[in-house]
C-alpha cells in the first residue's frame, strides 16, 4: 500500500474507522504510537491510529534528538535499561533508518572544575559504553570509540572553549537523529504502507477495552471507533484517558542559541552540571546549522499543557552552566528561541509488575527511565516512559500485551519509508532529510523551479509541498513546527508563514 499521508486519505480512512473492527486502535502518534502502529500492521493486524492534534504534537518532537546507549543509565546500575538502548540504536542506526540516524561526537572539556580522578571514571563509563556497542552489533565505523584529545584539538572542534587551563578533552561517539519529528513522520508512513489508518485531528474522549470514543477536531463531529484491542499511547496524557496510570512529568527545557553564538562547532559538548557527579548540560549543535542548548529537569505540577512553556529561570539555569566551559559567557541575547517538554515518567509507587521502580518521592532526575505496559481493569493497554531510542521495543512489548496471539514482532530489521538507497549526486541535506525519497523531491523542483526557492534553514518551497502531499501535513502549523522545525524561532517562523500557506494552497 501507499506510504503518502494526505487530507483526502485521512477523509476516506476515517469514514472506514467508523464503520470497520479494527484488531488495534492505537491512541496517540508520538514515535511510541507510531512505533505501536507499525508493529501490529507489520504483523498483519489491522489498525486505526488517532491523534488529537499532528503527528509528533507531543514530547517527540522535544528531545534532545540523542539516539543514545544509556550511558547516563549505566551511571546510575540500569545496566538493562542501558542494554535495551544500545541495542535499539543498533537496530537504528544499520536497518531501520539508517538516514536518519547517524554518529556525532562529542567532546567533555577537562577544565580545572572536572579533576582528574573524575576525569578517570567518566572515561571507564565511555569504554563501558563502547563495549555495550560492541556487543550490541554495532560496528566502530557506525559508531567510533572514545579517545582523550588534547587541548589543541578540542579547540579545533569546538573553539569556543574556554581555553584557559583546559587539559583535553574526552571525545566519545553517540547517535542522533535529524529530527525527532521527523522519524515519527517516517514510522507513521512506514506504518500507513502496511495498511494503518493513520488520523490526525482526532481526538478520544473516552477509552474501554472495546475502542474509544472519538471526536474528529476539524468538524466537531463524535462517533466511535470499535477495536478488538485498544493501547493507549498518550504519553504524559495517558492518565487522562486511564486515571490508574500515575504518572510524574518532568519538564526538560533546551535553548535554541543564534548562529554563530558557539563559532564554529564540529561536535557536541558535555558540560558537567557543577556539583552533580553523572548530569551535564549539553550543547547540540544541529544539522540545519543551529545549536541547542539543554537540559533541564525539573519536576511539574498541576494540569500538563498541550505545549509546554520554558521558563526564564531554566532559560538563565542553561545559560549559567554553558557558560562555565566557555571563553565568554553565553547571553540572553545570544538564546534565538527555547522549547520545553514533558518526560512521562512513571511514578514507581503505583507497583505497577512493569513499571519502573523510581524512588518514590525522590527527585525527576533519579526516576528509572524504563518504560512500563499496563493493563486497566476494562482491558486497555498503556505503554508509556521510556525514550525515543526505545520506541520499537516498546511498541513490540504492548503489542504483545495487547494481541498475545498476534504472530511474533517484524520490527528489529524493517526498514522504514526513505531507508533504501540514495541515488548519487543528491545533494546531503536531502539525503539525511528524505532518504532514498530525495530524488522525488528535487523532482517537484525541477517540474516547477519556483518550487525550488529557500524558505528558510535551506528549505526549500518543494518539500513543504511534499509535507502536504505525502507527509499528512494539513495546516501551517504541522509544516512550520513539526515537518520542518522552522517554527523554533519565532522571527523565523513569522516569516516563512506565508510560503506555508503558499504551500497547502498548491497542493
Ligand atoms: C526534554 C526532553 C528530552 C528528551 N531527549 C531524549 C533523547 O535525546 N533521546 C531519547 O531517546 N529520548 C529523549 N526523551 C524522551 C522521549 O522524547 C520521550 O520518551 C518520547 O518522545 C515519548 O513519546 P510518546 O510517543 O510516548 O509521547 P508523545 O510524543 O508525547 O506522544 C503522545 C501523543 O498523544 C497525543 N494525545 C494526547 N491525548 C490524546 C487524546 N486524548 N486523543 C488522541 N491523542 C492524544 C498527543 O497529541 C501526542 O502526540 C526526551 C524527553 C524530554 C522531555
Amino acid at each position: 500500500m501507499n506510504s503518502s499521508l494526505n487530507a483526502a486519505r485521512r477523509r476516506w480512512e476515517l469514514d472506514e474507522a467508523r464503520t470497520d473492527v479494527v484488531d488495534v486502535l492505537v491512541v496517540g502518534l508520538g514515535a511510541t504510537g507510531a512505533g505501536v502502529a507499525l508493529d501490529a500492521a507489520s504483523r498483519g493486524l489491522s489498525v486505526a491510529a488517532v491523534d488529537a492534534h499532528d503527528l509528533a504534537f507531543g514530547t517527540s518532537r522535544w528531545s534532545s534528538k540523542l539516539i543514545h546507549g544509556g550511558l547516563r543509565y549505566l551511571a546510575s546500575g540500569q545496566v538493562g535499561v542501558a542494554w535495551e538502548s544500545a541495542v535499539e540504536r543498533d537496530a537504528l542506526l544499520r536497518f531501520i533508518a539508517p538516514h536518519l540516524v547517524a554518529a556525532h561526537p562529542y567532546l567533555l572539556p577537562l577544565t580545572p572544575d572536572v579533576p582528574r580522578t573524575q576525569a578517570a571514571a567518566l572515561m571507564a563509563g565511555y569504554r563501558l559504553g563502547d563495549a555495550l556497542r560492541a556487543a550490541s552489533g554495532t560496528p566502530r565505523r557506525l559508531l567510533p570509540g572514545p579517545s582523550r584529545v588534547a587541548a589543541g584539538r578540542a579547540l579545533a572542534l569546538a573553539p569556543s572553549l574556554r581555553a584557559d587551563g583546559l587539559r583535553g578533552a574526552l571525545l566519545s561517539w553517540d547517535g542522533r537523529v535529524v529530527d525527532d519529528a521527523r522519524l515519527v513522520v517516517a514510522l507513521a508512513r512506514t506504518a500507513a504502507a502496511h495498511g494503518a489508518r493513520i488520523l490526525t485531528r482526532c481526538r478520544a474522549l473516552a477509552l474501554g477495552g472495546d475502542g474509544a470514543r472519538v471526536r474528529d477536531e476539524l468538524t466537531g463531529e463524535e462517533f466511535d471507533i470499535r477495536a478488538r484491542a485498544v493501547i493507549n499511547a498518550t504519553g504524559v496524557w495517558a492518565g487522562e484517558l486511564t486515571p490508574s496510570v500515575a504518572l510524574r512529568p518532568s519538564r526538560g527545557t533546551h535553548l535554541v542559541l543564534r548562529p554563530g553564538a558557539l563559532g564554529a562547532l564540529r561536535a557536541g559538548l558535555h558540560v558537567p552540571i557543577p556539583g552533580e557527579r553523572a548530569r551535564f548540560a549539553l550543547v547540540l549543535p544541529q544539522a540545519d546549522g543551529r545549536v541547542y542548548a539543554g537540559l533541564t529537569d525539573e519536576p511539574l505540577d498541576g494540569p500538563v499543557p498541550d505545549v509546554p512553556e520554558a521558563p526564564e529561570s531554566d532559560v538563565a539555569f542553561l545559560l549559567d552552566v554553558v557558560g562555565t566551559a566557555l571563553d565568554r559567557p553565553l547571553r540572553r541575547a545570544d538564546v534565538a528561541g527555547a522549547f520545553a517538554g514533558l518526560r512521562p515518567l512513571v511514578d514507581g509507587r503505583v507497583g505497577a509488575a512493569d513499571a519502573a521502580s523510581g524512588p518514590a518521592g525522590g527527585r525527576s532526575a533519579d526516576l528509572s527511565r524504563r518504560h512500563a505496559v499496563l493493563r486497566s481493569p476494562d482491558g486497555v493497554v498503556t505503554v508509556v516512559g521510556g525514550k525515543l531510542t526505545t520506541y520499537r521495543r516498546m511498541a513490540e512489548d504492548a503489542v504483545d500485551a495487547a494481541c498475545p496471539h498476534a504472530r511474533a514482532s517484524r520490527t528489529a530489521r524493517l526498514p522504514l519509508v526513505g531507508a533504501g538507497p540514495v541515488r548519487p549526486g543528491t545533494p546531503g541535506r536531502l539525503a539525511r532529510r528524505y532518504g532514498s525519497e530525495a530524488w522525488a523531491v528535487r523532482d517537484l523542483m525541477r517540474e516547477d523551479p519556483a518550487l525550488a526557492e529557500p524558505v528558510a534553514l535551506g528549505i526549500t518551497r518543494a518539500e513543504l509541498v511534499w509535507a502536504v502531499r505525502h507527509e499528512g501535513a494539513l495546516d501551517a502549523a504541522d509544516l512550520l513546527d513539526r515537518r520542518t522545525r522552522i517554527g523554533l524561532v519565532a522571527e523565523d517562523r513569522a516569516a516563512a508563514l506565508p510560503a506555508a500557506e503558499a504551500a497547502l494552497a498548491y497542493s
